[in-house]
């Protein structure tokens, strides 16, 4: 064959994740968490580091983080999965359970990797499209599980980007009514009312298909060790180690993560640090005559109506403020999305952003 070796035709259409990664003061366009871990953790972690045989794999099973994650969920180890990052997370379901002859349903607008990883592992996507307001339409979700008969439902709570969170009734309805498995991916959960793990030991019909995919990324402020996991039914966990490459989750990661569940209450301080911020941000977003729609996690989505949102991300980006710019996405005309920061972050959005709107009224 001469030339370049052809790429698989089915991927020629995927263009990469990803959010522009500029050198700013205040970057708000990816939810991390805006502090970082607790200095305590950081000590543990060096010790930690101390006693690793480096010359040896790591354990395959995750033995210790996972009877760790278990007993914070007040579950079994052999319900709980690993792996780099919850999209590895999501990877390894749609490699176990997806796959060229089988669908993947979602609602979208949602986030964005579920259909890429979807359609990387040849699992046919089937969209669903929300209302208005971004709620998941039940109607249309029933069409579109009678119709597709997904192998997969993914819900998102809260849903990145807009923020939602799916209540405990929409969940159960997707239960009874999907055929397959139903992961919820709550990346942003403890900024949220309530979680789908509190389904888990519920009788609700279709439970044992149920999946709560996690992160380490967000609330517990560590999302440069790329650390996920799922909660499920032992088959599926089993499923997940049948795909994964062996030894992929490293020692370090399996320690710092073992090691963050000792600080819960740091944790947990940080997000109502966050959700108090987030009240803030979006107060002054409808003081500011913006439509913004109600968040259950650690960003906010709006829309900045008189002005091209492009425009006023170009101003935002001018005062070294970086936010997400999703007016390109479908569904999301004109909107932009701004993760919480800290206080003086958000500040800092809120003073270039009222410039912004300011320069425009002149
Ligand atoms: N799910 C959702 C909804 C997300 O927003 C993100 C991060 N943007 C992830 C999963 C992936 O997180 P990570 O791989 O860092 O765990």
């Amino acid at each position: 064959m001469a030339g370049p070796v052809p790429l698989r035709p089915d991927l020629t259409v995927l263009s990469g994740y990803h959010s522009p990664q500029v050198e700013v003061e205040v970057r708000l366009n990816t939810n991390e968490s805006p502090l970082p871990p607790p200095p305590e953790w950081l000590d543990e972690l060096r010790d930690e580091l101390g006693r690793i045989d480096f010359n040896r794999y790591p354990d395959r099973d995750a033995t210790a983080l996972r009877a760790a994650l278990a007993e914070f969920h007040g579950t079994d180890p052999a319900r709980v999965f690993c792996a780099n990052g919850s999209n590895e997370v999501l990877q390894c379901l749609l490699l176990a359970y997806g796959g060229a002859g089988r669908v993947a349903a979602l609602f979208e607008p949602t986030y964005a990797l579920h259909s890429h990883i979807a359609s990387v592992t040849a699992t046919k996507v089937v969209r669903g499209w929300r209302g208005p307001d971004h709620r998941v339409d039940l109607e249309v979700l029933d069409r579109v599980i009678d119709e597709a008969q997904p192998v997969v439902t993914f819900l998102c709570s809260p849903n990145n980007p807009t923020g939602r969170a799916e209540s405990p009734e929409v969940v159960a309805h997707v239960l009874e009514r999907a055929p397959g498995l139903v992961v919820v991916d709550e990346a942003y959960g403890q900024f949220s009312p309530w979680s789908a793990l509190d389904l888990m030991h519920s009788g609700v019909t279709g439970v044992e298909r149920l999946v709560v995919v996690r992160t380490f990324s967000k609330t517990w402020s560590m999302a440069a060790c790329r650390l996920g996991y799922l909660v499920a039914d032992p088959a599926v966990v089993g499923a997940c180690e049948t795909v994964v490459l062996p030894y992929h989750l490293d020692a370090m990661t399996q320690a710092a993560g073992r090691l963050a569940l000792r600080h819960v209450d740091a944790m947990e301080a940080r997000v109502a640090l966050i959700t108090e911020e987030r009240g803030r941000i979006a107060s002054a977003l409808a003081e500011l005559a913006l439509e913004s729609w109600p968040s259950a996690a650690n960003f906010i989505l709006f829309r900045p109506s008189a002005r091209a949102a492009t425009d006023v991300w170009q101003d935002l980006l001018g005062a070294s403020v970086l936010v997400r710019d999703c007016s390109s996405w479908p569904g999301l005309d004109n909107c932009l999305r701004v993760t919480v920061g800290t206080t003086e972050e958000n500040d800092r959005f809120l003073a270039a952003l009222g410039a912004s709107l300011d320069a425009s009224r002149r």
